[in-house]
């Protein structure tokens, strides 16, 4: 069990992976919040699988939160972190404080117009905006090959995607695979904030995911017909309020536009009691076969 060198400093992540770089090693990033689940570290397996060398990052970003979120009171327990990763072979663990990754203030960012008022852009403005502004620092500070994310937050990878493509970022945008609780609650850092309660009733996101995959597999292919089903399976039950429930293609964040068809990506938002969760499937779909997939 070998605990990460843990790098608060911007100068010194760049030396480091500068130093790592010039001996010819490949450099894979997980970037993170902390409070870290399987999830996270499912996804430093993934970045192990094609690096020599892993590092995460732990930042909760102000930038990406909005007023009245979470911002505050997200769980900050780098301690345990560190000994979470050091099962995993971590060789950094790159947790700089906001003024170290916002040395002239917040103001100056980066913006990617594509995607980011669709979705859970529409409930919290600015939040992508804060996540391609802390990702590019992550990017300069940490000088990686390869980075992973989630598909559990899909928007969010596929804009990171689009940014890194944009900016001519030489950095390979990587997915990994959602995990989940035995129940099929998608794991995630805001599930400590449920009451006994409430985390029975976050169910209704997957259930309702479930519910319109099912509808898939009986050939249902009417994209509206989808979107009423789960946006039925999420509505009317009480401490459960909607979001958004969606059906879209995932090139453009919009319906397929008369029958479902290629890749297609549901995903819903819900709020219990003052916890946001989010959840998705992905499948791809060729005539009648139905299976669930990688967005990419
Ligand atoms: P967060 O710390 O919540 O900002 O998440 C950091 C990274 O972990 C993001 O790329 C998330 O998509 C990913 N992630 C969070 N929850 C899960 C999960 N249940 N399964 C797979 N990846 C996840």
């Amino acid at each position: 069990m070998n605990t990460p060198l843990l790098i608060n400093n911007t100068g010194k992540m760049q030396a480091w992976s500068e130093s790592a770089r010039s001996r010819g090693l490949r450099l894979g990033i997980v970037p993170t919040m902390g409070k870290l689940h399987e999830g996270h570290l499912s996804l430093v397996r993934v970045a192990a699988s094609s690096c020599d060398r892993v590092l995460v990052s732990i930042f909760v970003n102000p930038t990406q939160f909005g007023p009245g979120e979470d911002y505050e009171k997200y769980p900050r327990c780098l301690e345990a972190d560190l000994n979470a990763l050091a099962g995993e072979g971590v060789s950094v663990c790159f947790a700089p404080s906001v003024a170290e990754m916002y040395p002239h203030g917040q103001a100056d960012n980066l913006t990617v117009e594509w995607g980011k008022k669709a979705l859970c852009g529409a409930g919290r403005p600015g939040h992508f905006d804060g996540v391609t502004s802390v990702v590019s620092r992550l990017y300069n500070a940490m000088q990686p090959h390869v980075a992973v994310y989630g598909q559990k937050d899909a928007q969010q990878a596929l804009i990171i995607r689009r940014m890194t493509e944009s900016m001519l970022f030489p950095v390979k945008t990587v997915l990994g695979a959602i995990v989940r609780e035995r129940d099929g609650l998608a794991m995630s850092s805001r599930n400590i904030y449920l009451d006994p309660a409430e985390r029975e009733r976050a169910l209704t996101l997957s259930r309702a995911l479930t519910r319109v995959g099912e509808s898939l597999r009986a050939g249902e292919r009417d994209p509206g017909r989808l979107q009423s089903i789960g946006n039925g399976a999420l509505s009317g039950i009480d401490g459960v309020e909607p979001e958004y429930f969606v059906v879209v293609d995932p090139a453009t964040l919009a319906p397929h536009e008369n029958k479902v068809d290629g890749l297609l990506l549901i995903a819903c938002a819900a709020k219990l009691g003052k916890t946001r969760l989010i959840d998705n499937h992905v499948y791809r779909i060729q005539g009648d076969d139905v299976r669930e997939s990688m967005l990419f």
